[in-house]
């Protein structure tokens, strides 16, 4: 199959832009790209994309797909595993283990038609992330490429021990490794902060350092939630390839994160979300007070200091880890790191390219050039002049040099929340703007 896309702004994901490209695709991959392609005489498909701006396909390093919305770090419908059950048997709200796996559905669709076409997938029910990624690879649904961690690793206590995956001591934790591996997890995600309280760390340098031995040793990359500084500065110096979140970096952890090469992961419209709009959706009790000590200055503070230490910036949203950040409202961390100290191309360069080196698969994916799969987000208008038109959707959507996602033939019906992102921020105000911020209603799973 060879296709030619004409008439692009083409934005490659390494930092250029060529106005009036065309991109020529052959069998799922990219064959050339420029100003000046001759078009081979057989080209079975010519598409005008009318100047809209062509991005690689997008990707999201943070997500959490397995039972859509119904968040798993909440205190309201998080206590789902048999492991947690048999420590907590008192919790009160679990879903059926089916349901979880239907509302994953309407929930990875989101991603598609925000032009989102590989997503790491860091926590949730079982394995399931590894089943879901299964099921798009074999056709049975549309979706991106998923990179699944499974259930993370947690020290006793720790965060994100809702899922079940606690592991402690230096065995404890290279077994837990392996079993993952064994399940068939991408990758190894692991929580640095102990509980409950979420700036306390969760493990030794040892510990830190054989979790990272062990991934590398299956040749998987490792990830690291990290919100405190000093788990911060322990992740980065064990070796892991990013740190998710850092909210309460500082100018001290950000050197060091530099220093080793370390990827940031920063989620910060999760923050956003989850101060203004957490106690609307439950989360309140134990483990949230964390949130209402930090206020969302702090974490713009923690931003500021990556991008000022010239630490890489990777886009991961961390939609659906928790009840305030909905999935299709994953884009919206673009115009926050516009707001808060990158340029409009570095920005795309966190969702692509970058994104990219963080799995180990720039030579795959992440950027426009020959020999790269063939994974396209077309979007109406120009990010490089204002990058909050990724909000509004994307107009076409490939992967693999096949279109998944088209607008104008768009099979679903109901509301998505990227619109209503869209909406959202062009009413944002980052103070006092908690009143008049938008209420959306994707609730339906
Ligand atoms: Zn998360």
């Amino acid at each position: 199959m060879k296709l030619a896309l004409t008439n692009a702004l083409l934005i490659d994901g390494r930092g250029a832009a060529v106005e009036r490209a065309t991109i020529l695709i052959r069998d799922g991959v990219f064959e050339a790209c420029g100003a000046n392609i001759t078009i081979p005489e057989d080209t079975e498909q010519r598409i005008d994309v009318e100047g809209r701006a062509v991005l690689p396909g997008l990707i999201d390093l943070h997500a959490h797909v397995i039972g859509g919305n119904r968040a798993q770090g909440s205190n309201r419908y998080a206590y789902e595993t048999l492991a947690y059950q048999l420590i907590n048997p008192d919790m009160p709200y679990r879903d059926p283990i089916g349901m979880v796996t239907l509302r994953t559905v309407p929930a990875i669709f989101e991603f598609v038609s925000q032009g989102i076409t590989t997503i790491r997938d860091l926590g949730g029910r079982d394995f399931l992330a590894c089943d879901l990624r299964d099921a798009i690879d074999q056709g049975l649904i549309v979706g991106p490429r998923v990179l699944a961690a499974g259930v993370p690793v947690t020290s006793t206590g720790g965060v994100g021990a809702w899922w079940g995956g606690e592991a402690d001591g230096s065995d404890g934790v290279r077994q837990a490794v392996r079993q993952r591996v064994k399940m068939g997890v991408d990758l190894i995600k692991c929580f640095g902060d102990g509980g409950p309280d979420w700036s306390t760390l969760g493990y030794t340098d040892d510990e830190f350092r054989t979790i990272v031995d062990e991934a590398h040793r299956k040749k998987r990359t490792c990830t690291c939630h990290c919100m405190a500084e000093e788990a911060i500065i322990a992740a980065s110096q064990a070796g892991f390839n990013s740190i998710e979140h850092c909210w309460l970096g500082t100018a001290k952890s950000a050197a060091v994160m530099h220093d080793n090469g370390t990827i940031a992961v920063p989620t910060i419209a999760n923050a956003y979300h989850i101060i203004h709009d957490g106690p609307k959706y439950g989360m309140v009790g134990e483990g949230f007070g964390f949130f209402d000590s930090v206020g969302f200055g702090r974490v713009v503070e923690a931003f500021k200091e990556l991008v000022k230490a010239g630490v890489p910036i990777a886009m991961g949203s961390d939609v659906g880890g928790n009840e305030a950040h909905r999935h299709g409202h994953n884009l919206l961390e673009l115009p926050f790191y516009v707001k808060y100290g990158l340029s409009n191309m570095d920005a795309i360069k966190a969702a692509t390219s970058t994104a990219a080196q963080v799995v180990n698969l720039d030579h795959l994916i992440g950027s426009i050039e020959p020999g790269k799969i063939a994974d396209l987000a077309i979007f109406d208008g120009n990010p490089l002049e204002d990058i909050s038109v990724v909000l509004n959707g994307a107009h076409e959507v490939y992967r693999d040099g096949r279109l998944i996602y088209s607008r104008e033939r768009e099979w679903r019906s109901r509301s998505s929340g990227y619109r209503e992102a869209a909406t959202a921020w062009s009413d944002f105000e980052p103070e006092g703007a908690k009143d008049s911020y938008r209420v959306w209603n994707s609730e339906s799973y």
